[in-house]
C-alpha cells in the first residue's frame, strides 16, 4: 500500500515576544496603513526613475568588474558617475569607495569650495556633532575650516522649522557658502523637508544669488520622490552605508551637482589636475551599482520600520518625532526614552533583534567625533550601516533614541518588538 505523503510543517522557531506586545504590533500596523501606502508609491516613483538612470546612460556588464593601480579609464567608475548625477538631477556626480564615511565626504565639498577668508553658514542650527570639529566649533591647530581662515556662524530654524528669513538674509549677504542639513541627526528639531529646504533655499539666494547651497543629505536619499538639487540646492553630500548603497555597498560616499563644483571636490579628494580621472575601484562598482538599484525599495523598508516605530512607541506613550502621519524628510524616528535605563535596554534589545552580532551587548562608549557617551545598537551586514536597523543614542538629556533602517520590514518590525520585549523583562516598559 501506497504510503500516504504526510508533510511534517516545518516546526516554527517564534520569537518568544508578550502577547499584549504583539497586540499592540498589529494594531500599530494597521494605524499606519495610510502612511505605508504613501511609501510605497514614492517607492514606485523612485524606482523608475533609478531604472531610467541606468538604461539611459547604457550600464552594461564591463561596469560591473573595477581596475586596480591609478584607475585611469573606469568606465564603471564613470558610468556610476552619470548614474547618480541622473537620478539626483544633477549635472555630475563623484561616487567612490574611498570616501570613507559621510563625514569625509561633507569635509570633502566644504574644503573642495570654501577658500581661505571665505564664510560658511549654517542655516539649519548646529550641524552633525562629526562637523563640529571640522568646521573648528571644538578643538584647534587640527588643519579645520577655522584653522585655514573660513569663518562660520550659523542660523536657528524657528521652533515650528520654518527658515528665519530675517537673520538668513543678514547672515548670507557676505558668505560663500550656505550649508543645509536635510536630517535631524541627533536632534529633535522637526524634519526638513523638500518644500522646507526649497523655502531656505529661496530665502538665501534671494539675499546672496551666488550662495553655493550644500546640503548633508545623509538619510535624506529616496524619502520623498525628488531631491534637493531640484529645489534649488548646488551640492549634495550623503553617505553610502546609509539609503544610496541600501546595505549592499560596503563603504563610500557621493558628492553631486553642478560640474563646477564636482570637480573642486575631486581636486580635494584625489589631487588638483587629477579630479575625477583616477582612483581605482577594485572590486567595489557591483555592490555601489547594486545598492543604488535596491536603494528605493530598502529606503521604503527603512521608513516602513520607522513609521511603524513610532506608531507602537506612541501607544506605549512615548513621544516619538516625527509622528506616524507627518511627512518625512529622513529614516530616522527619534524615540524619547526618559531615562538612561529605558534608553540602554531598547538599545541592547534592539542588537538582540539584529541578524548580525545578536549575542554581544552595546556599551556605551566615547566614539571620536562625538562630545558626550554614545551607545549604538548596530547588528549589521556592514560595520555601522545604519540603513540597517541600528539604534544610536548619546546618552543625554532628553534620552532620545534614534532608531533607523531595517534592511527589510519584516525583520526590522521584529528587531523591534524583540527590544520591546526586552524592555518589559527589564521592567522599563508597562503594559496594560
Ligand atoms: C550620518 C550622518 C553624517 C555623516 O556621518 P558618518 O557617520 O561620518 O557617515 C552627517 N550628517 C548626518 C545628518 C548624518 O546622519
Amino acid at each position: 500500500m501506497a504510503e500516504i505523503f504526510d508533510p511534517k510543517p516545518v516546526e516554527e522557531k517564534g520569537f518568544e515576544i508578550d502577547e499584549r506586545i504583539l497586540k499592540l504590533a498589529e494594531k500599530a500596523e494597521e494605524n499606519c496603513s495610510a502612511a505605508f501606502a504613501e511609501t510605497d508609491r514614492i517607492a514606485r516613483l523612485n524606482g523608475e526613475k533609478v531604472l531610467r538612470a541606468f538604461i539611459n546612460n547604457k550600464v552594461s556588464a564591463a561596469c560591473m568588474t573595477g581596475t586596480t593601480g591609478y584607475g585611469y579609464g573606469d568606465v564603471g567608475r564613470d558610468t556610476l558617475d552619470k548614474v547618480y548625477a541622473d537620478v539626483f538631477g544633477a549635472e555630475d556626480a563623484l561616487v567612490r569607495h574611498t570616501f570613507v564615511s559621510g563625514t569625509h565626504a561633507l569635509t570633502c565639498a566644504l574644503f573642495g569650495v570654501l577658500r581661505a577668508g571665505d564664510k560658511l553658514v549654517s542655516l539649519t542650527g548646529t550641524p552633525y556633532d562629526t562637523l563640529e570639529e571640522v568646521i573648528g566649533l571644538r578643538g584647534s591647530g587640527n588643519g579645520s575650516l577655522k584653522d585655514f581662515g573660513v569663518e562660520y556662524d550659523q542660523v536657528e530654524l524657528l521652533p515650528d522649522g520654518k527658515p528665519d528669513v530675517g537673520e538668513i538674509f543678514k547672515k548670507v549677504k557676505d558668505a560663500k557658502v550656505a550649508y543645509i542639513q536635510r536630517s535631524r541627526g541627533y536632534s529633535l528639531r522637526p524634519t526638513l523637508t523638500l518644500n522646507g529646504i526649497a523655502e531656505i533655499v529661496k530665502a538665501a539666494k534671494g539675499a546672496n544669488p551666488d550662495i553655493v547651497v550644500m546640503v548633508d543629505n545623509c538619510y535624506g536619499e529616496f524619502v520623498e520622490s525628488k531631491e534637493p538639487l531640484q529645489f534649488g540646492a548646488d551640492l549634495i553630500i550623503g553617505s553610502l552605508i546609509k539609503n544610496p548603497g541600501a546595505g549592499i555597498a560596503e563603504t563610500g560616499g557621493y558628492i553631486a551637482g553642478s560640474k563646477k563644483l564636482v570637480e573642486q571636490c575631486a581636486y580635494r579628494l584625489t589631487c588638483v589636475g587629477m579630479g575625477k580621472e583616477v582612483g581605482c575601484t577594485l572590486n567595489q562598482n557591483k555592490l555601489m551599482y547594486q545598492g543604488l538599484f535596491f536603494a528605493p525599495e530598502v529606503v521604503a523598508s527603512a521608513v516602513k520600520v520607522a513609521t511603524f516605530t513610532s506608531e507602537i512607541m506612541t501607544l506605549l506613550k512615548f513621544e516619538c518625532f516625527p509622528k506616524r502621519d507627518e511627512k518625512r524628510g529622513d529614516i530616522i524616528t527619534a524615540v524619547l526614552m526618559k531615562n538612561a535605563d529605558n534608553l540602554t535596554a531598547f538599545c541592547q534589545g534592539v542588537q538582540k533583534g539584529s541578524p548580525i552580532d545578536s549575542f554581544v551587548t552595546p556599551e556605551p562608549w566615547d566614539m571620536p567625533g562625538y562630545d558626550s557617551q554614545v551607545i549604538m545598537a548596530a547588528g549589521a551586514f556592514n560595520m555601522g550601516a545604519s540603513i540597517e536597523l541600528s539604534a544610536d543614542a548619546p546618552l543625554r538629556e532628553p534620552f532620545a533614541a534614534f532608531v533607523q533602517g531595517g534592511l527589510t520590514y519584516p525583520t526590522g518590525r521584529m528587531g523591534i518588538l524583540v527590544a520591546l520585549q526586552e524592555m518589559f523583562e527589564r521592567h522599563c516598559l508597562r503594559l496594560f
